[in-house]
């Protein structure tokens, strides 16, 4: 069984009273929802004192970027092994905010999972497409290759321990979104992709879809076969908006989600 993972991605958002309004809202209202995985991604200068607000809570924390190394002279850089060291569970990787403005490249998104496995921490690999690869038939050759590359560099098993978001750029802060079946096409894509090297993997591996997934259409993506939950950037700094998502991600809300079983 994949247990369904909700995810929020707050970017470069937030002041020490927002995190701590935001965090106080969503332990309120997460009390119910045992049956999946919450994780909350701040910025790097709130990660300790989130930390210390979600305290004995089941939710998560996860850092949004890391820098593949352990220390050293990287001014303005933060290594796996000090947000381990701070608590977190999962890292993202790859996102595509990061991939564009930040001109990070296959290689160096390949070293930081890596990086992130060595630390012990979770990463939540991002994969998507632009616009104009959609348009022009790109789509499996682009999600292809970003995680082929990280499977040649980090290796099949390092995906037992990682997360899958798949994020089409075009959805990514647009409120455009996927529509079940366009994301679920990919979803099956990606499970199929890593079943071939291996089928364990494949089966368990949870891929969540990201962009603009918001309360009103959480329902129909979270319903489809491949989709495992959800990452989530503009409606996960609302919490209201974040426990909708959350509840309908609950199995009992969903018929096809209790079908999600290996
Ligand atoms: C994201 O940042 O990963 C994301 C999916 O953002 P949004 O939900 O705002 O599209």
């Amino acid at each position: 069984m994949r247990k369904p993972l909700i995810a929020g991605n707050w970017k470069m958002h937030g002041s020490k009273s927002q995190v701590k309004a935001l965090i106080e809202g969503i332990k309120q209202g997460a009390d119910g929802f045992a049956e999946i995985d919450i994780l909350v991604l701040p910025t790097f200068v709130h990660l300790a004192e989130a930390k210390t607000l979600l305290d004995a809570s089941a939710i998560m924390l996860g850092a949004q970027n890391l820098y593949p190394g352990t220390q050293g002279a990287f001014t303005g850089e933060v290594a796996g092994p000090m947000l381990a060291d701070l608590g977190c569970d999962y890292v993202l990787i790859g996102h595509s905010e990061r991939r564009t403005l930040f001109h990070e490249d296959l290689a160096l998104i390949a070293a930081k999972f890596k990086a992130a496995i060595e630390a012990g921490l979770k990463p939540i690999l991002c994969v998507g497409e632009t616009r104009d690869q959609r348009e022009h038939g790109e789509t499996v050759r682009v999600i292809s290759e970003q995680i082929q590359s990280v499977i040649e560099a980090a290796g099949i098993e390092a995906f037992r321990q990682a997360v899958i978001a798949y994020e089409p750029v075009w959805a990514i802060g647009t409120g455009l979104t996927a529509t079940p079946e366009q994301a679920q096409e990919v979803h099956a894509y990606i499970r199929q992709l890593l079943s071939q090297i291996n089928v364990d993997i494949g089966k368990t591996i949870r891929i969540l879809y990201g962009g603009s997934m918001k309360a009103e259409n959480a329902s129909s993506l979270l319903a489809m076969a491949d989709i495992d939950g959800g990452l989530i950037g503009g409606a996960s700094l609302d919490a209201a908006s974040f426990l909708k998502i959350c509840a309908a991600a609950m199995p009992m809300d969903n018929s096809v989600q209790k079908a999600k079983v290996n």
